[in-house]
């Protein structure tokens, strides 16, 4: 019998993405389902969603949520594209807003997510999961939830859930009066206890590490990483005791979406002459000057400390002085979005900058670009760096996370490598390491290219971390 799966996320492409999550929660479920695995993917109905999904929409069920002294209203979508059944949580109060993240009551709107979560099962005409895969601290109280309020239902008690970690730097901290107000579980000592954190405060992500069947992340080095202080963000004591049912399994992308066969012109890791004309378009389109001897590099990110933006900044003048072109994708933090534009109007001709999310321009840059910056302070995996890849721009990374489990690091003595790594969160490393890669870039184009077919030559479909996702499953429901 095949295993019903539910896959929770707040956010899946191609719906809305807002970044690594929406890519995972998008390309996942579909390289999960077969026929030992019946997955269907749950997520709100956010505003952001295009018209063209939404009008499509079908309800299933409406029903009141729970939610601690409030009771609300939440009706069930659903929709199928390609092979996945989808359910949309609906409710405009919590998910009608301007953006997905950002809002003071976002505590609130999780709670209310992952609550609307279980209580649909009561209501969903032909599924009932075996596993429900929750992702990040937005449905991290689904575990809790089911052991504290729905265990007493016989139906429910089968469940078990799984808890992957993208980020753990977003744990779900809010002020301890909402466990009683948003969650209900104020005459719970058990949640009380495992929600507990530092003074007077709850914490959702620690929730679910103690709740769930099992916790994974979204790579092998992260998860040794995270059972560190340097890299646990407080809550490496509890990983560390749930070391037996914590795993690292390496996120991949979607080959078919992030492939040179659909760029402006198309090539190949056998045929390389298109990516030329990418670059040159690129760099037509952002304003720099068309040459095609220049290295030009990309960052396309959240611009935000952790990926490693300080790096970046300590050694911009520098790298400004060198025959090379940036341009930069990306927006986040003020601070690096006014630092980045005023470098972009000093250097017109060395520094574009484009401060908006763009995918389609993402892949342009990816496609046209010769190198891509990652100097992540800490990356859980990271996907820009297999996409660029997959395009044959080189990554030059900081060896960390899923950077470090991704990226073979060239050896200029064996000629092994898919892009550069460096080993400190240091500016003069990584100014040091790019002038490196100049050198080798205008000194040794065959080198160049052969790095380029070998990161091209790498297999970054779901494949191989599907089948460890469902051995996992398996896992699971044995014990
Ligand atoms: P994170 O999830 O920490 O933001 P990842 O590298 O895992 O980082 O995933 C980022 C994803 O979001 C990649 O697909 C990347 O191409 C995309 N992305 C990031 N910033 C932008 C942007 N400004 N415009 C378009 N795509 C972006």
């Amino acid at each position: 019998m095949a295993m019903n799966v539910l896959f929770a996320a707040f956010e899946a492409a191609p719906f809305i993405k807002t970044g690594g999550l929406g890519d995972v929660a998008g390309s996942l479920p579909g390289a999960l389902n077969n026929k030992s695995c019946n997955v269907r993917v749950i997520l709100p109905k956010l505003r952001q969603i295009p018209e063209s999904y939404r009008s499509q929409m079908e309800t299933l069920c409406v029903f009141q949520v729970p939610l601690g002294w409030r009771s609300q209203y939440c009706g069930i979508q659903t929709l199928k594209v390609g092979k996945i059944q989808y359910y949309f949580v609906d409710n405009e109060f919590y998910f009608g807003r301007d953006a997905a993240y950002g809002y003071g009551d976002d505590p609130e709107r999780v709670a209310f997510f992952s609550k609307a979560i279980l209580e649909c099962l009561q209501h969903l005409p032909d599924f009932f999961p075996d596993i429900i895969h929750v992702n990040d601290w937005h449905t991290a109280l689904v575990p809790v939830f089911l052991h504290e309020q729905y265990w007493g239902m016989e139906q429910y008690r089968s469940i078990r859930t799984i808890f992957t970690i993208h980020n753990l730097k977003f744990q779900g901290i809010c002020g301890e009066f909402a466990l009683g107000d948003i969650l209900g579980l104020h005459e719970c000592k058990n949640a009380a206890d495992q929600l507990h954190w530092g003074y007077d405060a709850i914490n959702f992500m620690q929730g679910a590490l103690y709740y769930s069947d099992f916790v994974t992340t979204v790579s092998p080095s992260y998860a040794e990483e995270i059972c560190t202080s340097a890299y646990g963000e407080g809550l490496d004591g509890i990983l560390s005791q749930r070391r037996d049912r914590l795993c690292g399994i390496l996120n991949a992308i979607d080959t078919a979406k992030f492939s040179p066969k659909k760029a402006v012109v198309p090539f190949s890791k056998e045929d390389l002459s298109g990516k030329a004309a990418c670059k040159a378009q690129l760099q037509a389109e952002l304003g720099l000057p068309q040459k095609p001897d220049t290295p030009l590099l990309i960052l396309i990110s959240r611009l935000t400390s952790q990926k490693g933006l300080d790096l970046l900044a300590g050694c911009l003048s520098e790298l400004a002085g060198q025959d090379m072109q940036l341009a930069i994708l990306g927006t986040g933090d003020d601070y690096y979005q006014r630092l980045l534009g005023n470098y972009a109007a000093a250097f017109p001709d060395k520094i574009a900058f484009r401060c908006a999310f763009d995918e389609p321009l993402s892949c342009r840059m990816y496609a046209g670009a010769d190198i891509l910056l990652m100097p992540s302070l800490f990356e859980p995996c990271g996907l820009s760096q297999m996409i660029a890849m997959a395009y044959g721009t080189l990554p030059v990374v900081r060896e960390t996370g899923g950077l470090r489990d991704s990226v073979v690091p060239y050896n200029m003595y064996t000629g092994e490598g898919t892009g550069f790594g460096f080993r400190n969160a240091d500016s003069r490393e990584l100014r040091d390491c790019l002038m490196g890669i100049f050198t080798l870039y205008s000194t040794a184009p065959d080198v160049w290219k052969q790095l380029q077919t070998q990161a091209m030559g790498q297999d970054f479909s779901w494949r191989v971390s599907a089948n460890a996702y469902r051995a996992l499953y398996r896992k699971v429901l044995k014990r």
